[in-house]
């Protein structure tokens, strides 16, 4: 019998910081083995508890430039004031092996990827319920990340830029309830894992099935 195989795919998420991203693609990781997270580089410092080569690979200002000019970064984009980019290589790596790729970037990010990749990307966009909810999942996390008030209002006032950007995406998720978000993009996840494209070796398993009808 003809093997059918699945083309790994790229699993994009954005919204603006504090809507609950982080914590929905945390759980399809641990759901989903043999997924992986595309690891970003970026050029801003590192915040409390973050880890390098975990949560980013924090580089300088040059060695971010240098990525960039030698053709390493699958996107990149300049969000609030620093430089944040996708390195190439794991991600081809990744998909090359079947596995699927989630990706925390913001929208001009997206917007480069959909115009390599349109045909392996799947977007969502996580919205807030509401302006206080955002303000207030904001605050909270400044108390682990240590961020500074400036630094919050500097996030609200960047979040309407960021859902300006909705109606780009595939989907849309609005996080009035975490488990209930995660639900919801797992089944995306599932859904879009059977697309028809996605699917290899397809044409030779139906010339198989049509021998003799
Ligand atoms: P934070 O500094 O809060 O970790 O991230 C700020 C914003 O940068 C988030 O909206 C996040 O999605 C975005 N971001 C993180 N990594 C990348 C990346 O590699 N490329 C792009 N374009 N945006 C990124």
């Amino acid at each position: 019998m003809t093997e059918l195989s699945r083309r790994g795919l790229m699993y994009v998420m954005s919204s603006p910081s504090g809507a609950g991203k982080t914590t929905i693609t945390r759980a399809l990781l641990r759901n989903n083995e043999g997924t992986v997270l595309s690891i970003s580089a970026t050029t801003r410092p590192r915040r409390a508890g973050e880890v390098h080569g975990r949560d980013y690979f924090f580089v300088t200002p040059d060695e971010f430039r240098d990525m960039v000019d030698a053709g390493d970064m699958l996107e990149h984009a300049k969000v609030f004031d620093h430089y944040y980019g996708t390195p190439r290589l794991p991600v081809e790596a990744a998909l090359a092996a079947g596995q699927d790729v989630l990706f925390d970037i913001d929208w001009q990010g997206t917007q480069q990827l959909v115009e390599i990749a349109r045909n392996d990307l799947v977007t969502v966009f996580i919205l807030p319920p509401s302006r206080q909810d955002l303000e207030k999942r904001l605050r909270d996390r400044s108390r682990d990340t240590l961020e500074s008030d400036t630094e919050i209002r500097g996030r609200m006032a960047k979040a309407g830029d960021e859902i300006s950007h909705y109606s780009e995406y595939d989907y849309v998720i609005v996080n009035t309830d975490i488990p209930l978000a995660i639900d919801k993009a797992q089944k995306i996840l599932d859904g879009e894992r059977l697309r028809r494209h996605r699917t290899g070796g397809l044409s030779e398993f139906v010339r198989g099935l049509m021998k003799g009808l």
